[in-house]
């Protein structure tokens, strides 16, 4: 059987958690946690690192910083996870869903300026399997109407944008590590601030409001309630775990490359005959393997295409249902449609990827997608 994700031990993990438990302290913001944020903001050249529980309590944090709302509209494509909306949602915002673009599923830069009302705090990208949105475009649309730009980053750690690495474009950027992220803690995530303006409100917000940081730091000699805030902040044992899979990054990157490579190489042939799409990358854009998938003719083919797999052991899986016609959203949105959310709602297939999915078990998932299409 090959399942559609398994998560990679470096092997460190246990010994640092088991000295991060040794140390006495375990709760937020031990020796741990400050690694894990020298390592970001020493690799990428990131601002300001801020681990938090989640990729979602990241964007929550970065909704309570921009100060959003009720009736503020926050632009953000339609085809994403639900954190990337619900984090404005909470504090009442109206979502505007953005089409993806013709190539890949990422927002169409081209179709942003349109949905700009005066009531428009912010846009937030996804950088979809981790592939850059085209971030020049969105930063001078976002410049030029005065919009904060929020990148959900959750897929695209060790990613880039011409030189730059996705998290550190906008004025914040939301990471996961999630387990079924290229680098994971179980659960996880980081915020990065890239606008000055926001750092000491962050920690104030991550530390259920309180100037807890600054007191640890020894810039003041108590703390206490400062502003609103909830608890952002994981346990340094999370950051334990996280800092031994951070240590073994190139060694995670390059093996999932290959993988990516040899999925790229083995459904060549089956894209020139126009029977399915790869993954697009434009020449801006890097690839951090985070997800290898198809894009499918139409809804039945996909389906035909993941129980041809299925007989075969293999599990592949569809993504994103697009959130305008969510349960929850549908009759809060506007009326226009957004064929291509739908259509990669409809038609895009995840291929297994993970570190020890083996070149053999990739040519056998190549084959079979090989003999479907030529059965069907
Ligand atoms: C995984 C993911 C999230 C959520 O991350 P968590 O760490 O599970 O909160 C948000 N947005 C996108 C695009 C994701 O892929």
């Amino acid at each position: 059987m090959i399942g559609f994700n398994k998560p990679y031990l470096t092997g460190k993990e246990g010994h640092y958690i088991y000295q991060a438990v040794l140390s006495g302290k375990i709760s937020g913001d031990g020796v741990f946690t400050k690694h894990c944020h020298d390592f970001f903001e020493k690799r990428y050249g990131f601002k300001k690192c801020l681990l938090t529980t989640s990729c979602t309590d990241a964007l929550e944090m970065a909704a309570l910083l921009l100060n959003i709302q009720p009736g503020d509209e926050i632009i953000m494509p339609s085809y994403t996870f639900v954190s990337t909306a619900n984090a404005f949602v909470l504090r009442g915002a109206k979502i505007i869903f953005a089409d993806s673009d013709k190539k890949n599923p990422n927002i169409d830069a081209d179709k942003l300026q349109a949905l700009i009302t005066d009531k428009t705090k912010a846009i937030v990208v996804v950088h979809y399997a981790g592939i850059a949105c085209d971030m020049d475009k969105i930063m001078q649309i976002a410049e030029q109407n005065n919009l904060y730009v929020i990148e959900d980053a959750a897929q695209a750690i060790d990613s880039y944008y011409k030189d730059k690495p996705l998290g550190g474009i906008g004025h914040m950027g939301a990471f996961s590590f999630h387990e079924t992220k290229n680098i994971m803690s179980g659960e996880g995530g980081m915020l990065v601030i890239n606008d000055d303006k926001f750092v000491d409100r962050a920690e104030i917000i991550r530390e259920k409001g309180t100037n807890r940081s600054a007191f640890f730091r020894g810039e003041i000699d108590k703390y206490g309630w400062v502003d609103m805030g909830s608890s952002f902040l994981p346990s340094d044992i999370i950051a334990a775990f996280l800092y031994a899979q951070l240590e073994n990054i190139d060694v995670i990157q390059t093996r999932r490359k290959e993988i990516w490579n040899e999925y790229f190489k083995g459904l060549a042939s089956l894209q020139e005959r126009k029977l399915l799409k790869l993954p697009y990358l434009p020449e801006y854009a890097t690839n951090n393997a985070h997800m290898f998938y198809v894009v499918c003719r139409n809804a039945g083919e996909r389906e035909g295409l993941i129980s041809a797999l299925k007989s075969k052991n293999i599990f592949a899986v569809f993504h994103y249902l697009s959130l305008h016609k969510s349960a929850y959203y549908h009759n809060k949105h506007d009326d226009r449609d957004l064929p291509m959310s739908d259509q990669y709602s409809d038609c895009l297939v995840r291929l297994p990827m993970y570190f020890e999915l083996s070149n053999s078990e990739v040519r056998e998932i190549t084959q079979a997608i090989q003999q479907f299409y030529e059965l069907t």
